[in-house]
């Protein structure tokens, strides 16, 4: 069974509902779509007026498209930097279905390329554009195979026979410190400068992106998320409700109103996609309840 469709690109503001991705938006004689089980939500946190994060979801029958982007720049300049980057980066790869094919790498780092190229030039152009700039961590997404681009702080982790990963590795300040063995990754998420990025979508004329793959598994859930959330929910936690088995739209809800609870600092946003069984149903049933959250003190 189709589980889900949706081609365009989400951009949402204070505090819209969930999107829900699940519903079977094809018609029987269409080919079957990847079997994934999907949803995204931004929300502005309890501090900013604006919401500078941009996401992206959408799926074609061999593969899903998700992309997050951490939008920075004064006078709403960060909303079109993030913008800009997941909609160039969306369409760039609309098109893109073999996940494992010569050219696929290559195809994601230009993408990411052209993006930053694109960003940079209305820096340079549009004075109120000065110093805009976007995180971006883009996941493409098979039954078998998963391919990332990343660039920024942006994160996306996976989750497997219930260990999770952090696949992206942070272009920060912070991060480079953890590298070099003078913080700790936690000591690093409560940092002040842990917001100091050191790559990202219109920083320069040309910039480096990561690009990776790897093998993907029924069972896989991944999360992509901005650092409003990652800043605001220990990783402990964010595997506990990545393990929980719970439907993608609760785990969602719960990962965005934690932030929140925490102080929500920050623009939050979350994607969650599930890897599912080809016989599953798009009914992705609730095995456990949602774990409730530590009390403090
Ligand atoms: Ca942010």
């Amino acid at each position: 069974m189709p589980l889900f469709s949706h081609l365009r690109s989400l951009r949402q503001e204070g505090s819209s509902p969930s999107i829900d991705f699940t519903q079977p938006l094809v018609h029987s004689h269409e080919q079957p779509l990847v079997h994934l089980a999907v949803a995204a939500r931004t929300d502005v946190g309890r501090i900013r007026k604006g919401n500078e994060d941009s996401l992206h979801a959408s799926a074609n029958a061999y593969r899903g498209l998700f992309i997050v982007a951490d939008g920075m720049g004064g006078h709403a300049a960060g909303e079109v930097a993030s913008e800009m980057a997941v909609e160039m980066v969306s369409h760039e790869l609309s098109d893109l279905n073999d996940l494992g094919g010569g050219d696929a790498h290559e195809r994601v780092s230009r993408a990411l390329r052209d993006a930053n190229r694109a960003v940079y030039e209305r820096t340079r152009t549009e004075r109120d554009k000065l110093g805009m700039g976007s995180t971006v961590s883009a996941l493409l997404l098979s039954e078998t195979r998963y391919l990332i681009g990343h660039v920024g702080d942006s994160r996306i982790y996976l989750v497997r026979n219930g260990e999770m990963r952090q696949l992206t590795k942070d272009h920060s300040l912070v991060q480079e410190q953890v590298d070099a063995g003078l913080l700790t990754p936690e000591q690093a998420r409560r940092h002040p400068q842990s917001n100091v990025i050191t790559r990202c979508i219109g920083m320069a004329d040309e910039i480096e992106p990561d690009v990776f793959d790897g093998e993907a598994q029924v069972g896989d859930a991944f999360l992509l998320a901005s650092d409003g959330l990652t800043g605001m929910v220990d990783d402990r936690r964010i595997q506990q409700l990545l393990l929980s088995r719970a439907k993608p739209e609760r785990i969602v809800d719960a990962l965005i109103q934690e932030a929140n609870v925490n102080g929500g600092n920050d623009n939050i946003t979350a994607v969650v996609v599930r890897v599912l069984e080809e016989e599953a149903t798009n009914t992705d049933r609730e095995v456990t309840p949602i774990p409730p959250a530590r009390t403090h003190g």
